[in-house]
């Protein structure tokens, strides 16, 4: 049984009544176990937050860059351990795991270089009425609870934890129960580098704990990554609170494909998009909007490549994919599978498990989809790709918003002019145009419609564990 709750700078065995067992999804059996926190250990992460927030808030912003730093600098420092474990309970291929950990070490080292520059946002209004000064201070929002899901677990829990400290505030994490071991690290490393007791805390849980502290009547804020379902339940307590709350939610996102594009080209783009992290990322591209002119010359050819992926264990293949990372993943898309042949669709690749221990599928392509089918509707959150072809550039913008998510978007087109125009039409947080999924710490991510509220990354990033006050004086 692991020992694996960071509370009030201590590590500290669950009280709760949970048990949670750590899988590795390419053998479909458990590595690990450790038991839940319980509420009242909730209480607790919470309250030595809030009594290490007057000190925390009050250091400089230069020290609290150090100890971002220094989070970057451990980090790398455990790369070996971190990759192997990714892979291990998340099935991620090693490529993928190490661009993950070199998301989170980019994240605490750009967010150090926004905490050194804070005493400069603090500044003198200029005032067009005689008589006034008036200055601006940025306040952090105070002890916020972070509750974040497993499919990148070092990722969403960096773009939370650098920005919320770096401003200033005190923290609560809760993993996901079914990666509850790999943000341990974040725990270890606040002991390496000698943070205040109760900075930073990690209670680990399912859902009991999650609403523990989603309904915590002593947390500032709320920011939550996960599900919509799961999001508009906190969004529900915050509002009983009336309190701030940040959500990253899902995504059924568009990839649309022009007939000027080079063919291959355009199927790398597509199938980045769609098997990364096995699909199961809130911006996979699962609906393929394709021109008229080069469906009929790609659609094949996408069919070879998804065929061609190499699905396997990343800890002992050389794999393109790996499993599902949880069993009621693959469950869910399994489901799926049989929705599609129960709707009668066209499926070009893939549409089943694969057939060895494990949990893994067949990366999938279903063509000709109907607009109301579920499988164009809904987030799947696996490699299961839906194709639709259209005629014109209007065509193309209305399928592609024609959705409650709007998470982010792909276009592809050697019409530049074109790409940017519909880009700017594009209902969404984030397009890319003519690459793949490239995320900078220094551009935004959230989305429009179903896909959230608010921005991580970024300056905005920051903002979102900020409070914005200012002081006006009476001169006279
Ligand atoms: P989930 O909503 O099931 O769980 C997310 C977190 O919420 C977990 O830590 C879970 O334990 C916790 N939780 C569960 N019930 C809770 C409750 N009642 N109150 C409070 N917390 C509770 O999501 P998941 O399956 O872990 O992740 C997949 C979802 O996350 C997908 O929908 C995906 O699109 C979304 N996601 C979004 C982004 C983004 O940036 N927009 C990034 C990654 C994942």
């Amino acid at each position: 049984m692991t020992t694996s709750h960071y509370i009030a700078g201590h590590w500290v065995e669950g009280q709760g009544s949970d048990c949670i067992s750590v899988n590795d999804p390419a053998l479909g059996q458990p590595f690990a176990e450790l038991m839940a926190a319980s509420v009242s250990q909730v209480d607790q992460a919470v309250a030595a937050a809030r009594s290490a927030l007057p000190a925390w808030k009050s250091t400089c912003a230069s020290e609290r860059a150090a100890f971002l730093r220094g989070f970057a600098e451990q980090l790398g420092q455990r790369r070996e351990a971190l990759v192997a474990l990714q892979m291990r309970n998340n099935g991620k291929p090693r490529h993928e795991a190490e661009i993950d950990l070199d998301d989170a070490i980019a994240t605490f080292g750009y967010y150090a270089e926004l905490a050194e520059q804070l005493p400069s946002k603090n500044r003198t209004v200029p005032l067009a009425a005689p008589g006034f000064t008036a200055r601006t201070r940025l306040e952090p929002v105070g002890v916020v609870g972070l509750i974040v899901p497993w499919n990148f677990p070092l990722v969403t829990s960096a773009w939370k934890l650098a920005p919320a400290l770096a401003a200033g505030c005190t923290v609560v994490l809760k993993p996901s129960e079914v990666t509850p071991l790999i943000e341990q690290a974040y725990g270890q490393i606040a002991d390496a580098l000698g943070l205040p007791a109760g900075v930073l805390n990690i209670v680990n849980g399912k859902a009991e704990t999650g609403a523990a502290l989603s309904n915590h009547n002593g947390l500032d804020k709320l920011s939550f990554t996960g599900s919509n379902s799961v999001g508009s339940q906190v969004m529900r307590s915050a509002s009983a609170q009336c309190r701030p709350v940040t959500l990253e939610l899902g995504g059924k996102s568009a990839i649309v494909v022009f007939d000027d594009c080079d063919v291959d080209q355009a199927v790398e783009w597509i199938v980045a998009g769609i098997s990364w992290n096995a699909g199961q990322m809130c911006s996979a591209t699962s609906r393929l909007l394709v021109q008229d002119g080069i469906a009929d010359a790609l659609l094949p050819r996408l069919q070879a490549a998804l065929e061609n992926l190499r699905v396997g264990n990343p800890l002992t293949e050389e794999v393109d994919m790996g499993p599902l990372t949880s069993q009621a993943q693959w469950l869910k898309v399994a489901s799926y599978f049989a929705t599609a042949r129960g709707e009668g669709l066209q499926c070009l690749a893939g549409g089943h498990a694969l057939d060895r221990e494990g949990w893994f599928v067949s990366p999938t392509l279903y063509t000709d989809v109907p607009k109301d089918s579920r499988l164009w509707t809904e987030e799947i959150f696996g490699p299961v790709l839906c194709a639709r072809r259209f005629a014109t550039e209007e065509q193309a913008i209305a399928e592609a918003n024609d959705s409650r998510f709007g998470l982010v978007a792909t276009v592809c087109s050697a019409d530049l002019e074109r790409a940017e125009r519909v880009a700017d039409a594009l209902e969404v947080g984030h397009v890319w145009i003519n690459s793949v999924q490239a995320v900078f710490v220094e551009t935004s991510w959230g989305g429009t419609k179903g896909s959230g509220i608010g921005r991580e990354l970024g300056p905005w990033g920051l903002s979102a564990y900020q409070s914005v006050k200012h002081v006006t004086r009476c001169l006279g």
